[in-house]
């Protein structure tokens, strides 16, 4: 359907550099409709943005469902100063729930293993809850499945409790309460919950969903029952990964040992780490010498969830930064090479800046449309909407914000940077024409994850989703959750449905 294809071209911004690159056939069409029409497109950039995919190097698709295994969760003990954090996790290292093999030294590496005695394992992550966390997230990787956060009870919430919840929060990550200090005779629990609902923290008691343990950090007190909450919420998260195939991971530690050169600690998320295996991570390559666990013993593999020391990289890479195994060395010193070249840096810098841009004009224009229309009331608005458009468009009131604001919140992931521009550039363009406020609320690059649903039902939003994938466990947590999640590999189609779900936003006249 040419006219269709013909069409959608010419009611979007998209170039077609853009298309799927390996899309034989749509390349095809769309270049016959374009030379019908006598419209101009770079086509060079398709080979160029093509040949950069190449380049560097990529998680992998999503697995088949069928393939996950549960994991083990991943925990990070945040909370303010002197509340007890250190203690917390010296005492949960010492004490009788963490598994030591015999003749084992628990060993600094960065994070270590609790096993309970019905068998479920716990990682807790003991770097500084802060910086681990922040450096993670600007690099938009996150190894954390749960925050433990500490508060004294005898101090109540401070200023880094309301910050670490912000950053819990942010991350999409649940958290689990340890009001510490209990075994003081000042302590007062209850104060701590109370002032947590401040911060719409609900503990259990008050109706929320968040569990509250009242420990000892100093004395050892009820840690157990802290592992117990924790495992219960890992099962009600559902924590998966594939426990096979090329790994995947986060560096959270990364050091230079006068012995063993540069040493990173990893917590690997997906496949399997081994002996001999070539990682990337960031502009560091490593081809795997030596893996050791927290008790500081040899070991040849590690899977999803645990934490490994890894000895072999060529130079230290940063922590934060995301491992990928690859086929070989030569592929390895490639990628690096890549990253680490001029033009790859370049290309990383404008694309930064130019969605800064983005985001700004979006943002002024906005600002300037809501202004104009600010003295019409809500009647008057939508008139002038509808004399904007002059189609007939449906719009159910329980879509109108609070002040009346047209909206559609969006979550846009695509396979490649470039695609994500293009739905971007899409979107912008419908936002200056249409006058109903897209919120892209969060956009990136790679499979719809669970958090993107999560951040979808919290902004009442959709997904659109540009060749990439979504595993059953995600779908099926969007339907749940009410969640429309709309995957396209031709973008047209995509832009086709993102129209029609902004018409049905759009008020008709009255
Ligand atoms: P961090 O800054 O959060 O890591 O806090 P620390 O673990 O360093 O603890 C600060 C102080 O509080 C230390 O003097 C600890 O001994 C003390 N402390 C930690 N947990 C407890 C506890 O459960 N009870 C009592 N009484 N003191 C504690």
């Amino acid at each position: 359907d040419y006219d269709h294809v013909l069409e959608a071209l010419l009611n979007t911004s998209v170039d077609p550099d853009y298309l799927d690159p390996d899309s034989v056939l749509e390349e095809r069409w769309i270049k016959e409709v374009v030379t019908r029409s006598g419209m101009k497109f770079k086509w060079a950039k398709l080979s160029e943005s093509k040949q950069r995919i190449n380049r560097d190097a990529h998680p992998r698709p999503p697995a088949d469902p069928s393939s996950l295994v549960s994991r083990p969760p991943v925990v990070t003990i945040m909370g303010h100063v002197d509340h007890g954090k250190t203690t917390l996790l010296d005492s949960l290292r010492k004490s009788q729930i963490v598994s030591t093999e015999a003749g084992g030294i628990t060993q600094h590496i960065g994070a270590f293993l609790v096993q309970l005695p019905t068998g479920e394992k716990i990682t807790f992550l003991d770097t500084p809850g802060h910086a681990a966390f922040s450096a993670m997230r600007a690099r938009g990787a996150n190894a954390t499945d749960i925050v433990v956060l500490v508060v004294a009870a005898d101090d109540g919430v401070m200023n880094q409790t309301v910050e670490s919840i912000q950053h819990a929060r942010r991350a999409k990550v649940p958290i689990i309460v340890a009001v510490n200090k209990c075994d003081k005779p000042q302590a007062d629990p209850q104060r701590v919950k109370r002032e947590l609902l401040a911060h719409n923290v609900i503990c259990e008691e008050f109706g929320g969903d968040v569990q509250t343990i009242h420990v000892s950090a100093l004395k050892g007190d009820n840690l157990l029952a802290l592992a117990e909450a924790t495992v219960a919420l890992a099962e009600v998260l559902e924590l998966k990964a594939e426990p096979s195939g090329f790994t995947e991971g986060i560096i959270i530690e990364s050091r230079t040992d006068k012995g063993k050169g540069p040493v990173t600690t990893a917590i690997v998320q997906r496949g399997m780490l081994r002996r001999g295996c070539v990682l990337v991570a960031g502009k560091s390559w490593a081809k795997v010498r030596l893996l050791f666990d927290e008790n500081g013993r040899a070991v040849n593999e590690a899977g999803p969830s645990s934490a490994v020391e890894v000895v072999g990289w060529k130079e230290l890479p940063s922590a934060g930064e995301v491992i990928l195994e690859v086929e070989s060395e030569q592929r390895a010193r490639e990628v690096v090479e890549w990253r680490s070249s001029e033009e790859e840096q370049q290309k990383l810098q404008e694309e930064q800046s130019a969605i800064e841009v983005k985001q700004k004009v979006h943002l002024e224009e906005y600002r300037r449309e809501r202004a104009e229309l600010s003295h019409l009331s809500w009647r008057q608005r939508k008139a002038a909407l509808y004399q904007a458009n002059k189609t007939k468009f449906s719009m159910r009131p329980s879509e109108r914000t609070q002040d009346n604001q047209l909206r559609l919140p969006l979550i846009i992931k695509g396979d490649v940077d470039g695609s994500v521009e293009a739905m971007l550039n899409v979107l912008d363009s419908y936002d200056a024409q249409q006058q109903c406020e897209l919120e892209v609320v969060h956009f990136g690059i790679g499979d719809i994850s669970e958090n993107d649903v999560n951040m979808a039902e919290t902004f009442a939003g959709s997904i659109y989703g540009f060749n990439v994938g979504a595993s059953r466990v995600v779908q099926q947590l969007a339907a749940k959750r009410g969640v429309p999640l709309r995957l396209h590999s031709v973008i047209y189609k995509l832009i086709d449905q993102l129209k029609d779900e902004l018409s049905s936003k759009l008020p008709p006249l009255e």
